[in-house]
């Protein structure tokens, strides 16, 4: 990240940010009002903290200079026991409410960031799964998604520990200095003084340790590589009677990682002093010249502790400030990963006039189908395609030839520059795209995990699922078992930092989350490529079972997968150029017979040498 961008810069991802998520935000509008009067209230009751002892200073122990009472009438008829009881019993109080306030602003913010992480994980789910065909293609993907999901996690941990307390502060900042203006321009002016240089060294001196610590932070990586690569290599260092020089290099490396520890620990003690220093000098300066005013009778002395309790209140968390903007301009960056993903809407959109899709039978009809990323390159021509309710179509043929761009069509990733894409005998255009999309289901090659339970992660897009419903999804995916044999059951976190799976046991996920959201259609895209024989094997199980009575469009290179879809296409060149039953296609004797004789022979070749024990290279 190094010097990662200033805060200033991301400000607009943030404006941007709110308003993507406004609608999900608003959702919680009870949680958002909770927050906004406890997050008032505290700021109020800090303002209101000092002036119990004011009251006390000046009504109390101060009697007799009384010709300045002139504001209060009613305190000045109160016996002054009473009085002095009442400030101290509010004192109390307002120190209870405060934290109560404190309490409950941070509860609902919190409960509120995770309602709403929930819907934009979910929201971020349901997006890729019908953007991820044309996605995946353009890059390594998988990786990212999974990467943005933990910047949604990202997110919302720095709402609470930066945006929460810089609003607060702001907010305190603010208030106390309006109120100091209130009490006294002139000494609130003279409290001022100090703070551009407060404000200029605590930058300064924040960004040196930062930078400090990162320095640290990589030595402290260096010194353990060097160990893990002094004990990874043990054997060797031992043969060669390495140790010592390995020991020499080790120790060198841990010296330069404490020298660098202790130069943040420095300069930390140094801003804390600096600090202390500038704050004592404003509060000197207030002293001084509010004391004089205090004896110029312009002023009482329950004012003049006012006001240095607003100086100490009010600028102590700006030495936070440095951090939170650093800690919020990192999330800006994981904030436009998220949003990035989230606009990357193909130029597809609802036409005015369209109905929600009814549930679909899962005819699907292509009519003289020619499409194009880039005008005049056509990547599909003239497709013309008829496939029953319940069908099975495999389709074959090279890579690039345009089968992973045939099926993104049928979720309207792209729509058609010539011909109609339908289904059950209406243009998908007719309808909207949330209900077309809802029921097909999309198996990739690469299936990603979130960082989330097994529970969550077969549950994405379906939040109503049930244990129940997800199990018998597993079931149905060959999933079960190995779910169960996981750590934690359904419980264990996958993804990046949670278990890895195989890629077999991947695809079994993908498939149990298709199986749940039980859609008529359902598009397979090389979904065994890439897996070993056993997980090959698995795979297909469960994904017969899954595509029994759907509509499926299988994408394959293993031929013997399509041998009994009910429609085999063999693609060439963004053509259909042959399109029949395997039994059919193999007495036309064309490509799709050639390709598929290459692989039995291949096969047998492999069985062979397997059988006489002959290793293959
Ligand atoms: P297949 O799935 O059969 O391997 P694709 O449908 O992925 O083939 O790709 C067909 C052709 O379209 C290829 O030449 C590919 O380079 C091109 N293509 C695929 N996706 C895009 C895209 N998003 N933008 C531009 N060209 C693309
Ligand atoms: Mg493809």
């Amino acid at each position: 990240m190094g010097r990662s961008q200033p805060f200033q810069q991301s400000i607009p991802t943030f404006w941007r940010l709110l308003r993507r998520f406004w609608p999900n935000i608003r959702k919680q509008w009870k949680l958002l009002i909770i927050s906004a009067i406890a997050l008032g209230a505290e700021v109020v009751l800090r303002l209101l903290e000092p002036w119990p002892l004011k009251f006390v200073f000046d009504y109390v122990l101060i009697a007799g200079a009384d010709d300045r009472r002139s504001g209060l009438p009613l305190i000045q008829t109160l016996d002054p026991v009473i009085l002095l009881t009442l400030a101290a019993l509010s004192l109390v109080a307002i120190t209870g409410l405060r934290a109560f306030a404190s309490y409950w602003n941070t509860v609902s913010l919190a409960s509120m960031g995770s309602r709403v992480t929930a819907e934009v994980r979910n929201q971020l789910y349901r997006h890729i799964q019908s953007l991820s065909l044309s996605y995946h293609t353009k890059a390594k993907s998988g990786d990212l998604l999974v990467r943005v999901n933990s910047d949604v996690n990202r997110l919302q941990e720095v709402l609470l520990t930066a945006v929460m307390p810089l609003v607060v502060s702001l907010l305190n900042l603010v208030s106390m200095v309006g109120m100091m203006f209130w009490l006294n321009r002139e000494l609130a002016l003279l409290a001022l003084v100090t703070f551009p240089l407060f404000w200029l060294e605590t930058t300064r001196l924040s960004q040196l340790i930062r930078q400090s610590a990162k320095q640290q932070r990589q030595r402290i990586g260096e010194v353990a590589a060097t160990a893990a690569e002094g004990i990874g290599a043990i054997k060797v260092v031992q043969a060669l009677s390495l140790q010592e020089s390995f020991a020499q290099v080790f120790s060198r490396h841990n010296q330069k990682s404490l020298k660098k520890g202790v130069q943040t620990k420095r300069l930390a003690a140094n801003l804390q002093r600096t600090i202390d220093v500038v704050m004592a000098s404003g509060t000197a300066l207030v002293l001084w010249y509010g004391s004089r005013l205090v004896l110029q009778n312009a002023l009482s002395a329950g004012d003049v502790l006012v006001f240095l309790t607003y100086l100490r209140n009010a600028f102590r968390p700006v030495q936070k400030f440095a951090k939170y903007a650093s800690r919020l301009a990192q999330a800006a960056a994981s904030a436009e990963r998220v949003l990035d993903i989230l606009d990357e809407t193909p130029d597809v959109r609802d036409l005015p006039g369209v109905v929600s899709a009814p549930t679909f039978q899962g005819a699907v009809r292509l009519d003289r189908v020619s499409f194009a990323y880039e005008p005049v390159h056509n990547i599909l021509k003239d497709i013309q395609l008829e496939v029953q309710p319940g069908q099975q179509v495999a389709l074959v043929g090279a890579s690039g030839s345009g089968k992973s761009t045939l099926v993104s069509l049928l979720l309207r990733l792209y729509d058609p520059i010539a011909g109609r894409v339908m289904i059950d005998g209406r243009d998908i255009r007719k309808y909207t795209l949330a209900s077309l999309r809802s029921q097909i289901s999309v198996v990739l090659q690469d299936s990603l995990l979130f960082a989330a339970t097994v529970w969550e992660n077969i549950a994405y897009g379906v939040p109503d699922a049930t244990r129940q419903d997800i199990e018998a999804a597993a079931q149905l995916a060959n999933a079960h078992t190995f779910i169960e044999a996981l750590p934690q059951g359904y419980n264990t976190i996958l993804g990046e930092r949670g278990a890895t799976l195989s890629g077999g046991q991947r695809q079994r996920l993908a498939i149990a989350r298709a199986a749940i959201r039980n859609t008529p259609i359902l598009i397979l895209d090389e979904p065994t490529t890439g897996l070993d024989k056993q997980n090959e094997h698995m795979v297909m199980a469960a994904l017969e079972q899954l595509a029994q009575n759907r509509t499926t469009f299988m994408i394959t290179h293993n031929l013997h997968m399509a041998t009994h879809a009910d429609v085999i296409l063999y693609l060439e060149d963004g053509q259909v150029l042959e399109q029949g039953t395997h039994s059919e296609l193999m007495q036309l004797n064309g490509r799709y017979a050639a390709l598929y004789q290459m692989q039995i022979a291949v096969r047998d070749r492999n069985h062979d040498a397997e059988e006489s024990g002959v290793a293959i290279s």
